[in-house]
């Protein structure tokens, strides 16, 4: 089945007791059992899983072609608790270029666990290498990168990853399963930010990880969700299956608008740079032709007037709010330096754009209007 309509069927069966074809909300923190804890309806209690969640599970699980999904309160979680479920000693590689709250995590909390960890150029491949060669048990890819839009071949990084026994995890929040499927390519766990493109409205936080095979690394990180808890509640998990349905037809505008917008900005004045995988003039643009289906609806400018200019600019954009956060309807700015506490590690020049669902025209007008 193609993507549109596993999108729109996947964990969507109409409801066995009424027949209602949006899912049922289950609420239950509880489910009744046998006198010795004998399950009647599968579920015992809602930390553990309910069957609000199973759908949602079901649906990423079949748009990532996965063997097993789990769903956690935020992306956030998602990562620490797969990161946490290493064993003291691990070492782990991450992208020089990534999510602000992985490299949090990475340089606060995993070092105190005993988790060793390298960071890397993910696009240059021997430097991925060397940085494996001592050993490593798990790489992690994030493409296109945050924010500076880095495409990094998840093919080949799981292929460096695999000779030395590692796994492959790819952060796969910008592009979604429709424009880049990381486990066809070779990964092995998928994970997502459920609070970006996936809800899509900018009203629910969740996160998710799917694996290639239902192997004791899918059971390890299932067991320590269960136990620690950082789970995912019924109405956020009914959210964000109803943002899976039209996930594909957003994205597709999504992709559009920002083309335009990408392709507009790289001939204004005002602009040094455009990071935008689908222009190309990106380093990355034939690797990310082969492994994406389309660019994604994210991009980042660097502007010719130094950081004045990227604070003033965002200042005058009327239909683009300065807002963090991304893959939601209405267009977002961000200035990231500015956002990224006492040590911003994102060039003071650049602005990040979420280009949303609003007519390309009326966007570029904006900018436009902007960068005059
Ligand atoms: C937002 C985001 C995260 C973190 O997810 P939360 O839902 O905010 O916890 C991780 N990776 C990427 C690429 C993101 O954009």
């Amino acid at each position: 089945m193609r993507i549109e309509t596993l999108a729109v069927h996947a964990g969507g069966e109409s409801d066995s007791e009424t027949g209602a074809v949006s899912p049922p909300i289950h609420l239950a923190t509880t489910f009744r059992h046998g006198p010795a804890a004998e399950r009647v309806g599968g579920y015992e209690y809602q930390r553990e899983g309910n069957p609000t969640n199973d759908r949602l599970c079901a649906a990423i699980a079949a748009l990532e072609g996965g063997a097993q999904a789990l769903t956690f309160a935020s992306g956030m979680a998602a990562i620490s608790t797969l990161l946490e479920s290493l064993a003291p000693g691990s070492r782990i590689v991450i992208p020089d270029d990534c999510y602000t709250g992985l490299r949090v995590l990475c340089a606060e909390f995993l070092p105190q666990r005993g988790i060793e960890v390298l960071t890397v150029d993910m696009a240059q491949l021997e430097a991925v290498q060397a940085a494996c060669a001592d050993g490593i048990d798990l790489v992690w890819a994030e493409t296109p990168s945050n924010p500076r839009m880095k495409v990094s071949d998840i093919g080949a990084l799981a292929r460096i990853a695999h000779a030395q026994g590692a796994l492959l995890v790819c952060d796969n929040t910008f592009a979604s399963p429709v424009l880049q499927q990381p486990l066809a390519l070779g990964a092995d766990i998928v994970m997502h930010s459920t609070t970006k493109y996936f809800g899509g409205h900018s009203d629910v936080l969740g996160g998710a990880l799917v694996f290639a095979r239902a192997d004791d690394v899918h059971a390890r990180v299932a067991h320590r969700l269960h136990i620690a808890g950082a789970t995912l509640a019924p109405f956020s998990a009914w959210l964000t299956l109803r943002g899976c349905r039209s996930l594909p037809a957003r994205m597709a505008m999504h992709c559009a608008n920002a083309k335009a917008v990408a392709h507009f900005l790289s001939s204004h004045a005002a602009i040094e740079r455009v990071n935008y995988p689908g222009l190309p003039s990106h380093p990355g643009h034939e690797i990310a032709s082969r492994q994406m289906r389309d660019f994604g609806g994210m991009l980042s400018i660097e502007l010719r007037g130094g950081k004045t200019a990227a604070l003033e600019a965002a200042g005058r954009l009327r239909l683009f709010t300065n807002a963090t956060s991304l893959g939601g309807c209405e267009s977002l700015v961000e200035h990231r330096a500015s956002v990224e506490g006492a040590n911003p590690v994102s060039p003071v020049n650049l602005l990040r754009l979420s280009v949303g669902l609003e007519h390309v025209d009326d966007l570029i007008a904006d900018l436009r209007a902007a960068l005059a």
